[in-house]
């Protein structure tokens, strides 16, 4: 390992608050989920191709509720094939290293990082989850029903019975939404955790942000606060990105360039001292 990378390690772990790390999409991409980067993501309704930036929105959901749970459910279907990698598991060594020290914020909606064993306690889903749905009347929260199935592809058509399966929960027998975080709605603390991680932030002795874009505002605020506070700050990333440029400008940060399952696991060995036993 790099001799500055220890140092940084070091100080983080001799520090005073919580070692937080924080996901993106990058993490799971070695489990075979597509990122939203490239061209993959598409998908086509009529003639018409939409962006997942364009599909991950209240505004399309509006519009064509049956479209956006199509695209929600094969997206399901994909997150439910794939098996957590090596990165997901190194970061429940940590936690289980680490404790109360440890704090996981990802904007992941796979559920990969707690199928992996990362506790529900120390996880924040803070773009939700994508087995779970909401009653936009009430905010009730349910597991999407079992029944629905994992075998939803790309033309796959909204039938009747999903539409019953998904309307279950509400009054009245309205349709429940998927329970993440669109683009164009704002964080809050009772379903995304957005006080929670902004003073994770404040009091981090060190931060690991693993395969982000930077595209949305809570993990971008995240960065910056202990970027300001000049606490430690490793950024793991196929491409450069703004938390790479963060790191890069900050005199405590230090970017590894490359995929999370090859510069994770040393990072997770040196903090648990697995690297000297
Ligand atoms: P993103 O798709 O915008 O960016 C992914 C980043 O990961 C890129 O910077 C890319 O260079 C990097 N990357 C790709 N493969 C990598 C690897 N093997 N190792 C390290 N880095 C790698 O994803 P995002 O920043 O998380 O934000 C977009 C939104 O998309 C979020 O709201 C998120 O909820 C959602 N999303 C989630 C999933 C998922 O749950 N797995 C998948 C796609 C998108």
């Amino acid at each position: 390992m790099d001799d500055r990378l220890g140092e940084l390690l070091a100080e983080g772990l001799a520090g005073d608050g919580p070692v937080v790390v924080m996901t993106g999409a990058g993490i799971s991409a070695e489990s075979g989920i597509p990122t939203f980067r490239g061209e993959e993501g598409y998908w086509t309704v009529g003639s018409a191709n939409y962006h997942p930036m364009e599909m991950a929105t209240y505004e399309a959901y509006r519009r064509m509720p049956e479209e956006v749970w199509r695209w929600y459910l094969y997206r399901r279907s994909v997150c439910r094939r794939a098996a957590p990698n090596d990165a997901h598991r190194a970061l429940v060594h940590l936690e289980e290293a680490l404790q109360d020290r440890f704090l996981l914020i990802t904007q992941n909606v796979d559920g990969l990082h707690r199928r992996a064993g990362s506790s529900a306690a120390r996880t924040f889903e803070i773009h939700g989850n994508i087995d779970v749905m909401r009653c936009e009347r009430d905010g009730s929260r349910h597991l999407i029903p079992e029944a629905i199935g994992e075998a939803w592809g790309p033309s796959s058509p909204f039938t009747d019975e999903a539409r019953s399966l998904l309307s279950g929960c509400c009054p009245g027998g309205a349709l429940a939404r998927p329970h993440v975080l669109w683009f164009d709605e704002t964080y809050d603390e009772e379903n995304f955790r957005f006080h929670s991680s902004i003073d994770a932030a404040v009091g981090a002795a060190l931060l690991i942000v693993i395969g982000t874009s930077g595209s949305t505002n809570l993990p971008m605020q995240v960065g910056a606060i202990v970027a300001r506070r000049g606490s430690p700050m490793i950024v793991i990333n196929r491409d450069p990105s703004p938390f790479s440029e963060m790191a890069e400008r900050s005199a405590a940060g230090y970017f590894c360039h490359g995929p999370a399952g090859e510069h994770l696991p040393p990072i997770v060995a040196r903090l648990t001292g697995a690297d000297r036993s």
